[in-house]
């Protein structure tokens, strides 16, 4: 039996991407909308989850519902959510949803507001559940509700696939299964999309990250400035490489995180700061995943 991981990948000589009109770096947002998805008493799950909020997961330990907990996950929804829409849409800047089916259920109006705004939606479940903890025909059903659930609240289907934090054994296999995904982002191990091969069909992944990404505040991240200098650092590096090689960075947004004032501070210095930058692709990962799927079609095996 074959190893079943590939800890290889493009090595010393990753392909050119060719980005449009020769971007050096192409620069992806993500605002993850989950809050009113999230395990709940309400739903079932017994307890509140207060994951990525300044509960900082230690829990008040609460036995029924978490007023607190409820709270600052509601703050995303509520404010948030409408602070990270104006920071990108004054500045004509492009984002991508990661949609949590359920939560947008629950606020017909911000869905309607992605809806209007172009932004992609990627498919984060029809709940903000561990779905590594479901069986494989739950698996099949959540993603299907997902589906039908987006449909309705942002007038399309999603096109793209990714988990709360890691996905089960079967997630891919059940995204290729569906068939109407182009991408999957359930990969944290490379900085370019690459290709796999999924029951005898190629399928295209666009890595995620959860270094770029405003969790951090819940560990290392104290102030705005933090926020900034890492991301900072990591532009300008894959800026750099990008001039002979150039590279795809994924940037991570929580509206219950960064959504609060001190924490975006950080957010807008970043934005201005790229913005001031030539041949940069600030873009929707839809648009990454298409580009790579017709510049760089598969050619493995199945071809
Ligand atoms: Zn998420």
């Amino acid at each position: 039996m074959t190893y079943p991981r590939d800890l290889i990948g493009y090595g010393a000589n990753p392909p050119d991407p060719k980005w449009p009109n020769g971007a050096r770096i192409a620069i992806n947002f993500v605002m993850n909308y989950e809050e009113g998805s999230e395990p709940s008493v309400q739903d079932g799950e017994g307890f509140t989850e207060v994951a990525l909020t300044d509960a900082h997961g230690l829990g008040q330990g609460v036995d029924g519902r978490d007023l607190a907990g409820e709270g600052l996950f509601a703050y995303g929804s509520r404010v948030g959510f409408w602070r990270l829409m104006r920071l990108f849409q004054n500045r004509g800047l492009p984002m991508t949803i990661f949609g949590c089916a359920l939560a947008l259920e629950r606020n017909r109006e911000a869905a309607q507001t992605i809806r209007e705004s172009g932004f992609d939606c990627c498919c984060h479940g029809w709940r903000w559940i561990k779905h590594f903890e479901l069986s494989e025909a739950e698996e099949r059903d959540h993603i299907q509700r997902a589906i039908a659930s987006l449909k309705e609240t942002l007038g399309e289907r999603p096109l793209g696939w990714y988990c709360r934090y890691g996905p089960s054994v079967n997630t891919r296999k059940l995204v290729v299964e569906e068939g109407g995904f182009l991408y999957d982002s359930d990969a944290y191990d490379d900085e370019l999309p690459y290709w796999t091969e999924v029951d005898q069909k190629a399928h295209l992944v666009v890595p995620y990250s959860l270094t770029n990404n405003d969790t951090k505040f819940c560990g290392s991240f104290a102030t705005s400035n933090d926020y900034f200098e890492w991301h900072k650092d990591a532009f300008d590096m894959l800026y750099r490489e990008g001039a002979t090689a150039p590279k795809m960075m994924s940037v991570g947004l929580h509206m219950r995180l960064i959504g609060h004032p001190a924490r975006a501070a950080g957010l807008e210095r970043f934005l201005d700061y790229v913005m001031g930058h030539e041949d940069v692709w600030i873009t929707r990962r839809i648009d990454i995943a298409r580009h790579w799927t017709e510049t760089h079609p598969y050619s493995g095996p199945l071809a």
